[in-house]
């Protein structure tokens, strides 16, 4: 296992870059992001076939680069033995970057697992990646990769996780913490409240607007909160700009008391069995 340090909150890159008119707007929420203390920024040559890459290598241009970590991923049918270091060039040409700090297989392909792990620690050799991942694995998935040679050296799994979605925590998220793989929750916002499942109000349901007002906070925050709450969890919500990207800065600021977390775990109950793993 490869450990790596990562800021408890990050920044998503989905849906960034597409419409030119916000590309200024979209590059300085990013920069503010940078500014508050959101130091990782994800992103996927699949986001807008480069585009976001593009535009966040516009938003990092000149900043020291260690004072950032850039995570891209590689679509399944790029992750093999021809193909993966092509994709890896084309990321850090896009990105005006020398190197990744973490580069994930965005999803799980037809190509073998070995395959891909012994591509990835070769992009690691060469200095081109500091450290590989997946994304969207679930618990059958990370046995099989530990199983493989090198798989161990994966260091993080991208899985969505939000308060209305948390069937890893029955699981996975203890498999990876055993592991000390880090855990980065995908729309950690459930896409604006969009993401509602099974009757589940993510935007004014009552428990929320509760612990929303007790804390003088809003209901994105607490929903930051909720995936800040066990460590070994980086979340990356996406802002388009500098209002939302303050507004979830400062849910790192937000303690939540446990009587208050209990209320929200009664509406929002944690899983009591195996559930099948959300995928956006
Ligand atoms: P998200 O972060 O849960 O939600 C983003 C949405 O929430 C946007 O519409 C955004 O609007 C809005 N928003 C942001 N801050 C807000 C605030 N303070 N108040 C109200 N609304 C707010 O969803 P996501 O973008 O799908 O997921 C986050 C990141 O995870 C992605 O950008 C991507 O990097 C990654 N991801 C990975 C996978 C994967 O398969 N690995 C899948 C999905 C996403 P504005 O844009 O107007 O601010």
């Amino acid at each position: 296992m490869r450990h790596i340090p990562f800021p408890r909150l990050g920044q998503g890159g989905w849906m960034i870059g597409e419409d030119p008119a916000r590309a200024e707007e979209e590059i300085a929420a990013l920069r503010l992001g940078l500014e508050l203390g959101l130091t990782l920024i994800d992103t996927a040559e699949m986001y807008g076939e480069g585009r976001s890459e593009r535009l966040i290598g516009r938003a990092v241009a000149g900043r020291p680069r260690e004072g950032f970590a850039l995570v891209s991923k590689v679509y399944p049918h790029n992750a093999g033995r021809d193909r993966l270091r092509q994709s890896c060039e084309d990321s850090l040409r896009r990105l005006g970057t020398e190197y990744l700090d973490l580069y994930l297989l965005h999803w799980r392909g037809a190509v073998p697992l070995a395959e891909t792990a012994e591509g990835m620690e070769t992009l690691v050799r060469e200095g081109k990646i500091r450290a590989w991942g997946v994304s969207n694995f679930d618990t059958a998935d990370m046995e099989e990769l530990w199983s493989v040679p090198g798989g161990d050296r994966c260091a993080a799994n991208q899985v969505l996780y939000h308060i209305g979605s948390r069937g890893i925590e029955y699981d996975l998220l203890p498999w990876m913490a055993e592991r000390g793989v880090a855990c980065m929750a995908y729309c950690p916002l459930a896409q604006g409240g969009r993401l509602a499942r099974m009757g589940q109000d993510l935007r004014s349901g009552p428990a929320l607007l509760r612990a929303a007002r007790a804390y003088h906070a809003t209901v994105p925050q607490i929903l930051l909160a909720f995936t800040l709450r066990r460590g070994g969890v980086t979340a990356i919500p996406k802002a388009g700009g500098a209002a939302h990207v303050r507004e979830n800065a400062a849910a790192l600021d937000l303690r939540i008391q446990p009587e208050d977390w209990a209320a929200l775990d009664e509406a929002f109950p944690p899983p009591t069995s195996k559930m099948h793993l959300d995928i956006e």
